[in-house]
């Protein structure tokens, strides 16, 4: 390809990729397949690794989400909601693996704290003294959307922590629609004539990014806790993820019962292995697993690039479906 011709190309996934961020983030109404939009964004993620004078900070590979939506509040995050990574089959997920020890210095095995990928909706929660006083969606990462009334409806999810707890804490974690609410919900629009969701991600984020908290409450969505962001000092926190994920557990917080703690890379492909052979079994659909390095020093040493942190990543399942269009279904969105 002439370097014309590389721009042009360049140019094209570019506006694609934003056509489609805006149409999945802002408007949760997605149309084309995640798997379509996952191989767009890595040919252009691998055409600005072999040709770096194509770089640009305003890329959709640098950015995160998107912008807030304007008829709700804005919030801004005190620490940044990122992104993550993507490893799209084992040789990937090695790789990553490799990068870590070389990065650590360390020939020693690696501990890592394995999750569920929840497909939803980040969300962070602030809780002020026990009191749950805001929730935000991710937004652009910088600065999310106010929905602290939506979030106030979710009925797993606390008002008031128990326990021992810091005076300031941020919680993030995924808000989804279980498999089998989705469908009765589906179900029941169908029979009401009414319009029914594409499938529970876009089921989540359109019943949580509504501005009448009502509608909100009468969806049958759910919460599970993943990390933390800003936190007061007046509490010691573990110097490991899953602890601290055993720690929100303690303040009332519900985390996925599938969350563990494996030695290295074999530790976490037989992880990947044993959810990949149980999904279907799930409560919830998931779209992979998140391997995160355990060792809150070793996070630390680690770091972020702009729009992930290096120290864990989305092993995705295999692409499960292709965007299904059932005929006569008016799709809710
Ligand atoms: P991502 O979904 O690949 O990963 C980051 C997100 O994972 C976090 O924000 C969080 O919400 C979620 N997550 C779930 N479980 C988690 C856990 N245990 N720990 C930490 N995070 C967890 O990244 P993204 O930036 O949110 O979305 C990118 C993906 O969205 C793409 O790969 C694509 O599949 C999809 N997408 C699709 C379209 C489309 O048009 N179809 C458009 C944009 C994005």
């Amino acid at each position: 390809m002439s370097s014309t011709q590389l721009q042009a190309r360049v140019d094209e996934l570019r506006a694609l990729l934003t056509r489609y961020n805006r149409e999945y983030y802002e408007l949760d109404a997605p149309s084309v397949p995640d798997a379509e939009y996952d191989r767009l964004f890595r040919e252009l993620k691998q055409l600005e690794t072999d040709y770096p004078e194509f770089k640009s900070a305003h890329s959709p590979t640098q950015k995160v989400g998107s912008a807030p939506l304007a008829e709700f509040s804005q919030v801004t995050h005190e620490v940044p909601m990122l992104s993550l990574d993507n490893a799209f089959d084992e040789s990937e997920f090695a790789a990553f693996a490799e990068r870590v020890k070389e990065r650590l210095d360390t020939n020693a095995e690696v501990i890592y704290c394995c999750e569920p990928k929840l497909d939803g909706l980040a969300v962070s929660l602030l809780y002020e003294d026990g009191k749950l006083v805001r929730g935000a969606t991710r937004g652009d990462g910088q600065t999310g959307e106010d929905i602290t009334q939506n979030v106030r409806t979710i009925r797993n999810l606390p008002l008031q922590l128990t326990g021992n707890y810091p005076a300031r804490v941020e919680v993030r974690g995924e808000v989804f629609m279980p498999v089998k609410a989705f469908n009765t919900y589906n179900e029941k629009a169908l029979a009401r004539g009414d319009k029914v969701f594409a499938n529970p991600r876009n089921a989540a984020a359109g019943s949580l990014r509504q501005l009448d908290s009502r509608i909100t409450a009468q969806r049958p969505l759910h919460f599970y806790a993943y990390s933390m962001g800003v936190v007061s000092d007046d509490l010691e926190l573990a110097d490991s993820h899953y602890q601290r994920l055993q720690q929100l557990a303690s303040w009332g917080l519900p985390i996925s019962a599938e969350v563990k703690q494996v030695e290295g890379s074999v530790g976490c492909s037989a992880y990947y292995a044993d959810i990949l052979k149980r999904r279907e079994s799930l409560r919830y659909e998931i779209d992979g697993v998140v391997l995160k390095v355990d060792n809150i020093r070793q996070q630390q040493d680690l770091g972020f690039v702009s729009r992930a942190p290096r120290w864990a990543i989305a092993w995705k399942f295999p692409a499960q479906e292709e965007m299904t269009v059932l005929n006569g279904v008016d799709f809710q969105v």
